[in-house]
């Protein structure tokens, strides 16, 4: 799949790659990436679906985009998309997932249909004094605090490295109704890291016009797990995808050869029971390190879900990983130095 080249190149099926045949596969986590990853290998390299393996340390696959029914709390997803035209890979791989719902339709046409019918909007996004004031909502209120924003997005990430969002904007800046939209919209804290924010002001800048109302949005039917997550599953099991679940890795020993670094076996956790999967030059490895669902906790409608600051597998994968070879980046960043409260 190329979108450099205009749609040219966007529609024309993959060849099959050259010694696809000798190769297996193995994803690290059932996340939507891990899912993607699964998808292209099937569709675009032509893997045989018994080749390629999903290891995931929990019962439920779709990651972020879980959906478990919790004794005592109801059915809980932990995350969520919010979603947009300009999601090239995920609208690419939905036009080969087939409908579950309506038969010969592919997922993303009954997604595109129901947006027609149906566009996302919010006629009240702000509620100020529970509703008694009136909220000057639609407003941005930047006034001078814009030039803040064009000033962060001509600067170069490499000046702004270590910096939060606190540290670079004006106390007026957070009194805007911009920082309310903003904040509530992307799930940003004033201590997060400012070349997030940056990132996401040049990522998503085509939607500002729809940040007031949510129009910039397209929602599915249902919750995430069964839109999303169920079509994806069932594609990957017709092909004969192995989904081996309650699997924690714990590493994965690379050699390095020059300046190649060359997997060698994948150290996995399952049921109390340690096990080595030794790799060949072959096979291919896939971790999508970080997880913004890792470590969360549960509250219910009386008491807030409690801060912790256990790290898990997919933090001490990364961990080990980096320990290994300092190209493999540095999780402490990510993973450390979170607030008693925020
Ligand atoms: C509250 C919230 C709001 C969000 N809002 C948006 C949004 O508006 N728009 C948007 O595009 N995105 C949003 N996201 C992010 C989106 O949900 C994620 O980007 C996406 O789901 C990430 O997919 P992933 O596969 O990379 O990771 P995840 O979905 O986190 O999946 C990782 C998987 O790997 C497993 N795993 C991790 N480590 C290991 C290990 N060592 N061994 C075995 N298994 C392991 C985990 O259990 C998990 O199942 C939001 C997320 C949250 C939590």
């Amino acid at each position: 799949m190329y979108y450099s080249n205009g749609n040219y190149e966007a529609f024309a099926d993959a060849k099959k790659p050259e010694g696809v045949d000798k190769k297996s596969a193995y994803i690290i986590g059932s996340g939507l990436a891990g899912l993607a990853a699964a998808v292209f290998l099937v569709r675009d390299a032509k893997m045989v679906g018994d080749k390629i393996h999903i290891l995931e340390e929990l019962d439920v696959a779709g990651g972020s985009l879980d959906g478990t029914k919790r004794p005592h709390a109801g059915f809980v997803v932990r995350g969520g998309r919010e979603m947009e035209n300009h999601f090239e890979c995920l609208w690419d791989m939905y036009r080969s997932i087939p409908s579950l719902r309506i038969p010969g339709a592919s997922y993303l046409d009954e997604y595109y249909w129901l947006d027609k019918e149906d566009p996302n909007s919010s006629n009240c996004r702000l509620i100020h004094q529970r509703g008694n004031e009136v909220a000057s909502d639609g407003l941005y209120q930047l006034g001078p605090a814009a030039k803040e924003i064009i000033k962060l997005i001509m600067t170069p990430e490499e000046e702004i490295q270590g910096k939060t969002i606190e540290e670079y904007f004006s106390p007026e800046f957070f009194k805007t109704n911009f920082w309310t939209y903003w904040s509530t919209m992307f799930a940003f804290e004033k201590w997060h890291s400012l070349a997030e924010m940056r990132r996401y002001c040049m990522r998503f800048i085509h939607h500002i016009d729809g940040l007031p109302d949510f129009s910039a949005l397209k929602f599915n039917k249902y919750d995430q797990y069964d839109s999303m997550v169920k079509p994806v599953l069932k594609y990957l099991k017709d092909y004969g995808v192995k989904f081996e679940k309650n699997t924690h890795v714990e590493n994965i020993i690379v050699d390095h050869e020059g300046k190649e670094k060359i997997a060698q076996k994948i150290i996995i956790e399952h049921k109390g029971k340690q096990r080595k999967i030794p790799l060949t030059r072959d096979d291919i490895v896939f971790v999508t390190n970080g997880s913004i669902t890792e470590s969360s906790t549960y509250g219910n409608q009386n008491t807030p879900a409690p801060i912790t600051y256990a790290k898990g597998s997919s933090w001490k994968l990364w961990e080990n990983l980096a320990k290994q070879d300092s190209e493999f980046g540095h999780p402490e960043v990510f993973c450390e130095n979170i607030p008693d409260r925020s």
